[in-house]
């Protein structure tokens, strides 16, 4: 079992940091790389997805429905499940795809992995798979074509319009150089992604609605608008103000050269995640926010609770000497990594990574 405190701090192993990105697959870039070529946006006409357009329609009309609903006639049991399924989605996304899959912050045993995979499933943002690797692009490059929610395209495209319209070529392109190999060796990631549109429908819609009727006589109407619907709804879009709003307005404390801000707007109701010019910065850090009371948060809390219990371990984080450095060169134009391993994480950067929870292997 891992140690169960962060006083124990161990420097990260060479093999940790190694073989992300294909490199054979990926153009020469390097720490030289000049993603600058790649900043077109040059009024691409977008070719409009209308299923996906009429589907966020209806999702979003019956939400306000659900929410009327809500303060309407819910019963006060379904208000608290319908709070313990939005915790349950929310801690996929933040904890599940992005600290633990996309950026690779820390480690988790199988069984924390399932929690992990059956929260995600129930917060219905496509398989972990396909999440990672949009996000790892989104990370690689930023502000270009080859960034899926693209915010030089505006904040309607950034929040939910690149979900209505066929992706960029450029998108399809890159994607190739990411390394995805890491989530092909977790079985859990692979099963998710082979039976989603089984798991899905039952983890997001139907459970959510099912439970509040069978067990405490809950409308259908208001389990389907209030628990599946509306529940969903607001995940979704505050998962999508991060990559609208929190590229847009804002500070930039961490580095000005980079578009993605410091919101501390509802950062409670986002599970922590709204140090997005940090996390940009230091994206390895299973914190998603500088050590101090803006690590407190929902996501970090959890992960801290099972790296008690020894099911998440290896827990990366960054000093505040590493921080403070980094303050004071802002804007100097470093490049983004997307994660721990990535092959343009500088060295002194990897030196300097502190992990907590360290896994000991006990020898015979
Ligand atoms: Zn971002
Ligand atoms: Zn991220």
């Amino acid at each position: 079992m891992p140690p169960n405190n962060e006083a124990n701090e161990c420097g990260p192993t060479l093999s940790d940091t190694t073989g992300v990105l294909y490199e054979m697959d990926a153009e020469p870039q390097g720490t030289s790389k000049d993603i600058s070529t790649l900043k077109t946006t040059d009024g691409r006409k977008l070719e409009l997805v209308w299923t996906n357009i009429l589907a966020f329609i209806y999702l979003h009309t019956a939400s306000v429905y659900g929410l009327w609903l809500l303060l309407t006639g819910t019963m006060w049991q379904t208000v608290a499940f319908t709070a313990l399924v939005f915790t349950f989605s929310g801690l996929g996304i933040t904890g599940g795809a992005h600290r633990l899959w996309a950026h690779r912050t820390f480690k988790a045993n199988l069984p924390l992995r399932a929690i992990f995979i059956f929260f995600n499933t129930i917060a219905f943002q496509d398989a972990v798979y396909y999440w990672a690797r949009d996000h790892r692009l989104h990370h690689k490059y930023s502000e270009t074509d080859a960034d899926p929610y693209n915010s030089t395209r505006g904040w309607f495209f950034s929040h939910i319009g690149w979900l209505c319209s066929k992706k960029h070529p450029e998108i399809k392109e890159k994607g190739k150089s990411i390394d995805l190999s890491d989530l092909r060796r977790d079985p859990l990631v692979m099963f998710q992604k082979k039976y989603y549109f089984f798991l899905m429908p039952i983890c997001c819609f139907l459970l959510p609605t099912v439970i509040p009727v069978y067990f405490w006589g809950e409308s259908v109407s208001v389990a389907w608008h209030v628990t599946a619907l509306l529940r969903w709804c607001l995940v979704l879009n505050l998962a999508w103000l991060l990559n609208s709003s929190a590229h847009l307005y804002g500070n930039r404390p961490y580095d000005a050269s980079i578009s993605p801000t410091t919101q501390v707007f509802l950062v409670w109701l986002r599970f922590g995640e709204g140090f997005h010019n940090y996390h940009h910065v230091f994206p390895w850090d299973y914190k998603g926010a500088e050590l101090g009371r803006y690590s407190r948060d929902l996501t970090t809390n959890f992960i801290r609770l099972f790296a008690r219990l020894g099911w998440a371990y290896d827990l990366k984080s960054v000093s505040m000497d590493m921080v403070q450095k980094r303050v004071l060169r802002s804007g100097d134009g470093s490049h983004p990594v997307w994660g721990w391993g990535d092959k343009d994480h500088p060295q002194e950067d990897i030196k300097s990574t502190t992990i907590t929870y360290k896994r000991i292997v006990k020898q015979n």
